[in-house]
């Protein structure tokens, strides 16, 4: 028997691609490859790529250059590079860095085995396309191998909104949802797995439109599908564009014990203007009405943010509305970015603000954000939470899990497993997570 071939994947960015590199490591199980977490053993190198932030594209090409020692010493090792930065870079790829074997955009992942076929036998093989046929149709039914308690599961893909900074609608398409039975199907084969929670994911989540039995089904009315399955305990979903928050959705948080009271809703500014120039379509105070709907659906909910600070144009006056309605909202986490340029993107053309300018801004933001990220956090000391145990701790006997608002827990002397589900008290508050005691 010959040895299995060793697959190293790297991944960047968002939690889609966590979950795409999963189903690549998968379609390539399929073709004799096990998974290696070291690059030196590896016969195929995937970089699962991330154009979302600066210079993303430069990183990628930085990386590669990195394994030249490597395939001088193993010349049959084959490269790939997978993701956004393959879709949005395609044949450059292979022209600067002809180490590069493989070159695949994220939907076209399911002819992975095909694509490493003709890299072994010498080819350099490229696949960018949007193909007609649903990637997700032709993956291989996932494999019956144990797994950690926690899944992500995509339900929805790229992107109709056109924010004019993002290059997510050229780099992912058009917004495509997956049919129920296929999700339902995968989530069942997940909680034979292990798995207890899972998060939806899709680029527009709640934008989600997948064919059901009677037609097309909401994300609210998925999780009430979901919701029916036998051990999946927790039900998660992000991100979300707060001008696709359903009625339905609102509901089902007040109503779907499943589901999970926290909730990712980037705003990304403040200032109406700025919004509207971003081409976001929903206001400030829309924004912070929608949420009062949302929070007296569910009263605990822990609110999530994305921002971007030093957007074109953006002034001092802008920048205060956006830290006006962060003292408003208090989120219990957020994600702050400082604004960058994207090729091609509308916003790439117009006037950029001081970089410095924009950097002491970002700080500002990310102060207030820090302060009441560890406010909300304090305040869950002497509270009772379900905690999902996800590893052992550090410390003998100890245990680490995610609590239903997405905090770390840890808990000492535990005497529960991974997978296993538990009532807890929360009696301490440090700098990233929370310590508790079981409480029965
Ligand atoms: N679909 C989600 C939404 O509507 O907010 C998020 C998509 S994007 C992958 C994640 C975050 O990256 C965005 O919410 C935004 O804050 C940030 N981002 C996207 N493009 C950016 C850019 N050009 N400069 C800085 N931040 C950016
Ligand atoms: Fe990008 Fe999200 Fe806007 Fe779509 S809605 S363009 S993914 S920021």
């Amino acid at each position: 028997m010959t040895a299995p071939k060793k697959l190293f994947i790297k991944t960047y960015g968002c939690q889609m691609n966590v979950y795409d590199s999963e189903r690549m490591a998968e379609e390539l199980g399929a073709q004799g490859y096990s998974e290696t977490k070291s690059v030196e053993d590896a016969d195929m190198i995937l970089l699962n790529t991330c154009h979302i932030r600066e210079k993303a594209a430069e990183k990628v090409y930085s990386e590669l250059g990195r394994f030249k020692k490597l395939k001088a010493a193993k010349p049959d090792l084959k490269i790939g590079v997978a993701g956004c930065v393959a879709q949005a870079e395609g044949q450059e790829i292979m022209r600067r860095q002809p180490l590069v074997d493989l070159v695949v955009g994220p939907q076209s992942y399911h002819r992975l085995p095909e694509m490493e076929a003709k890299a072994r036998s010498g080819e350099k093989v490229l696949d960018t396309d949007f193909p007609e046929e649903d990637k997700f149709e032709k993956l291989k039914r996932r494999p019956k191998a144990p797994r950690g308690p926690s899944a992500f599961l995509t339900v929805q893909e790229g992107c109709d909104k056109f924010c004019a900074f993002c290059v997510v609608p050229y780099t992912r398409g058009a917004e495509v949802s997956r049919p129920v039975d296929r999700i339902l199907t995968e989530a069942r084969d997940l909680v034979e797995r292990g798995v207890r929670e899972i998060t939806l994911l899709g680029q527009n989540v709640n934008a989600y439109h997948g064919a059901g039995p009677q037609g097309d089904m909401t994300l609210a009315q998925l999780i009430w599908e979901l919701d029916k399955v036998d051990g999946l305990e927790r039900i998660r979903f992000t991100t979300s564009h707060p001008n696709d928050m359903m009625d339905d959705l609102i509901e089902a948080h007040a109503t779907c014990k499943k589901l999970m009271p926290y909730l990712h809703l980037p705003v990304q500014a403040g200032s109406d203007r700025i919004l509207k120039r971003m081409n976001r379509s929903h206001t400030a105070e829309s924004y912070l009405r929608l949420l009062e709907r949302i929070r007296a659906a569910r009263p605990d909910i822990l609110i999530s943010g994305d921002f971007i600070v030093g957007f074109p144009e953006e002034t001092e006056a802008d920048f205060q509305a956006t830290l006006d309605l962060v003292e408003e909202v208090k989120y219990g986490t957020a994600y702050s970015f400082k604004y960058s340029t994207r090729p091609g993107t509308p916003a790439a053309e117009r006037p950029q603000v001081d970089p410095a300018e924009a950097d002491d801004r970002l700080q500002r933001l990310q102060a207030l954000l820090t302060r009441q990220q560890r406010e909300i956090q304090d305040s869950m000391v002497g509270r009772e939470v379900g905690v999902l145990f996800e590893k052992p701790g550090r410390e003998a006997g100890q245990m680490l899990g995610k609590s239903d608002y997405l905090h770390a827990v840890h808990v000492a002397d535990c005497g529960r497993k991974v997978g296993d589900l538990a009532r807890v008290r929360i009696v301490e508050s440090r700098t990233n997570s929370l310590a508790g005691e079981l409480i029965d």
